[in-house]
């Protein structure tokens, strides 16, 4: 299956593809973690993403819509894939249709995660992620079992730059310019499915896993 993941950062997104990527076999690419790899390589794409990533302001569509269309290309795409934190903008979505077509593929749906804008705000900022796998902690609600440890690869937990309250602000008011559009556009195209993304971790996996079985 070829899946678009969309809603405001700390919905959860990236939590929920990881686990069904890995179950299923697809292909997780998150654009976030590409680009923080870059940025932790010191390649010219992470010198290029940096400041804009610290500040919350999104990357250019030209460069993002370049590295995405590589990314789709790649062998481990072919069994299926979820595209988490791309499209952002009509832009990156109507150039991903374009890439789509050009490699003869469908998009199946469109996942958007609903959620209140309070839960949103103190999810990303007590989140914990780590620097070795990318996994996602709560020091509230999802503590690791050792403090600043993940639970997976016994990588080191830390605070994302832009998890700092007032860069998520900014973060959610980019959502609201340039990204929530594209919920009606997928929605026009009879393409959305929405799951309400409140809850545990297993709650919204449950939702989202009986909502693709049963598109
Ligand atoms: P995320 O991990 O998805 O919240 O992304 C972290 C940051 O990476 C965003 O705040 C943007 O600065 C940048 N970013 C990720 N994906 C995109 C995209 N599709 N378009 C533009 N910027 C992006």
């Amino acid at each position: 299956m070829n899946l678009v993941f969309l809603g405001p950062p700390g919905a959860g997104k990236g939590t929920q593809a990881k686990m069904i990527a890995a179950q299923e076999g697809w292909a997780h690419i998150s654009t976030g973690d590409m680009l923080r790899a870059a940025v932790k390589a010191g390649s010219e794409l992470g010198n290029q993403a940096q400041e804009f990533m610290a500040k919350g302001e999104l990357i250019p569509d030209s460069l993002m819509c370049a590295v995405v269309g590589d990314r789709l290309r790649e062998p481990d795409c072919s069994k299926g894939w979820i595209l988490d934190g791309f499209p952002r903008t009509q832009v990156q979505a109507d150039r991903l249709d374009e890439t789509l077509a050009s490699l003869d593929l469908k998009l199946d749906h469109c996942v958007y995660f609903h959620i209140g804008r309070e839960i949103l705000v103190s999810r990303l900022t007590g989140r914990l992620t780590c620097k070795g796998c990318g996994a996602n902690f709560h020091s509230q609600a999802l503590p690791p079992e050792q403090d600043g440890v993940c639970d997976h690869c016994d990588g080191e937990l830390y605070v994302r730059v832009d998890d700092q309250e007032e860069t998520v602000r900014n973060r959610l008011k980019v959502y609201d310019e340039s990204t929530a559009e594209l919920i009606d556009f997928y929605d026009q195209r009879g393409r959305l499915l929405r799951i309400e993304a409140d809850g545990t971790v297993e709650e919204v996996g449950a939702r989202l896993a009986a909502q693709l079985r049963d598109s």
